[in-house]
């Protein structure tokens, strides 16, 4: 199995594709898929991270730097450490090809709005 060299994942709070993609193989294996970290730049608002473990993520990770910490993001006044994609919010209910862009997207109505998010670095 060769690595990918693309990735779903774009920016959380713009939609535009990341920059500097790292696709790093998690050594683990599920129904012929390999675990995966993805991790891409946004030249505006940062590093982020998430991880696709043969299905699409749950959830979409502010970080530091790729494999770094987590990076606190306030969004309406509220800190948030994680973004929660369409996949989490079906909940698993039907399969889906764990590449779906679709999937990867963050669901906004579960958030304050990506017009209230203020960046930070602490
Ligand atoms: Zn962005």
């Amino acid at each position: 199995m060769s690595a990918r060299r693309r990735t779903p994942l774009v920016c959380p709070i713009c939609g535009t594709d990341l920059a500097n993609v790292r696709i790093t193989p998690l050594g683990q294996v599920t129904a012929g898929l390999q675990w995966e970290m993805h991790a891409g730049r946004c030249s505006e608002h940062g590093w982020f991270q998430t991880e696709m473990i043969s299905k699409p993520p749950r959830e979409i990770f502010p970080v530091s730097r790729p494999g770094g910490v987590a990076r606190k993001m306030s969004i309406g006044g509220r800190p948030v450490y994680s973004f929660p994609t369409v996949w989490d919010s079906i909940g698993g209910r039907r399969p889906v090809d764990p590449y779906d862009p679709e999937m990867w997207a963050v669901d906004w109505e579960r958030m304050p709005g990506r017009e209230d998010i203020v960046l930070s670095n602490t």
